[in-house]
């Protein structure tokens, strides 16, 4: 503390991210990366950007990313004015919180979520309320019938991996013409139905997406908004008040890359869920309740072993998964899906101290 810090800096409890440990050899469970490297075309494009002495980064990067966003637009059925990109998803809801969330009513968003919504809501001075998952933990579309100022849900949600289906996100959006209804789609190509093609239909959809999970890019940080021109001009006017050069050279032809190995990324989704679906019967196996997931972790919790001294007991064995000390959840561990060698491990150490 310090009497320079400015008001808000008192006031602020900041996200805390998961622990990227210093150690060789982690099975790093914690942080929802994706197990597998990304394809090798990334790489070449970013040796090639680099060339032989680095020259290119002397000069500033496109600030519109226009190659990638036209890419991009291309691969969703989308045109170039209606994609955003940012510096990861989290800038990209960032902007949104300011461009498209701050109004007199206050917005609302599930109890259990992704943990920086509020952190963003307290950062830009934006009113919320929480909307409780029901028993399962399953966003009920329902509770979102209220007027607000925006709506704003994962899906699928995080930590739960729970996902709606297509046609609930619908309910949601002809529930609330009158504002914007945020769907950040971070875990999606991991089996759930993506937001993109109502676009066309519901001017108040903003779909947040990122390559840092599906396409293992979380070290080069891009993130997109694809939405109605004028939701996405809004997220451009704050950008451009803000950082105009947001991605990188290198983040740039990177993500163009990956979107041109379509076969390499479907190929990473597929040994993911594979991986998912071996370790929840495992997990299960092991006396474990497991919340049906659709993204590339599971959310688990042992009705005989406190889940924080879990998660300290496999952190000693060098494995790393997440807990998370709030309330409804504190008896859950949310496990990243790793590569199956991974995830033995992890089945490994559980199965020693479950028995
Ligand atoms: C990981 C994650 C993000 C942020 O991803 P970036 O790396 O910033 O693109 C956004 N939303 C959810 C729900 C996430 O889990």
């Amino acid at each position: 503390m310090s009497r320079f810090w400015s008001d808000i800096v008192h006031r602020l409890t900041p996200y805390v991210p998961g622990e990227q440990p210093v150690l060789a050899h982690p099975v790093k469970l914690n942080t929802n990366e994706n197990p597998y490297p990304p394809s090798p075309r990334v790489v070449e494009a970013i040796r090639g950007e680099l060339g032989g002495d680095g020259a290119s980064l002397r000069k500033y990067p496109d600030p519109t990313a226009r190659a990638l966003r036209e890419a991009v637009a291309k691969h969703h059925g989308l045109r170039i004015e209606q994609v955003f990109a940012g510096n990861g998803s989290d800038e990209v809801l960032a902007h949104a919180f300011q461009a498209l969330l701050k109004h007199d009513r206050p917005i609302r968003f599930p109890d259990i979520t992704y943990s920086f919504y509020p952190v963003y809501a307290q950062l830009y001075g934006v009113e919320y309320e929480t909307v409780p998952l029901n028993a399962d933990f399953a966003i009920d579309v329902d509770d979102y019938r209220a007027p607000s100022g925006g709506v704003l849900l994962p899906n699928p949600n995080a930590p739960t991996g729970r996902a709606l289906p297509l046609a609930e996100i619908e309910v949601l959006l002809n529930a609330n013409p009158d504002a914007p209804v945020i769907i950040d789609e971070a875990y999606v190509d991991f089996g759930a139905e993506s937001a993109v093609n109502l676009i066309d239909r519901y001017p108040n959809l903003l779909v947040v997406q990122t390559t840092s999970k599906a396409r293992s890019l979380a070290g080069m940080r891009v993130g997109f908004a694809f939405g109605d021109a004028a939701l996405i001009e809004a997220l451009t006017r704050v950008k451009d008040s803000f950082n105009s050069y947001p991605l990188d050279r290198l983040a740039q032809v990177a993500a163009l890359a990956s979107y041109e190995d379509q076969a390499w990324f479907e190929a990473g989704c597929a040994k993911v869920v594979a991986s998912r679906e071996r370790l929840t019967s495992q997990l299960q196996t092991l006396g474990f309740e497991v919340v049906p997931s659709a993204a590339n972790f599971v959310f688990a919790k042992h009705p005989a072993h406190d889940a924080a001294t879990l998660a300290t007991t496999l952190k000693a064995k060098e494995i790393f998964v997440r807990h998370f000390r709030l309330p409804r959840i504190d008896q859950h561990l949310r496990i990243s899906i790793g590569t199956p060698a991974e995830c033995d491990a992890l089945v490994a150490a559980l199965t020693e101290i479950v028995a």
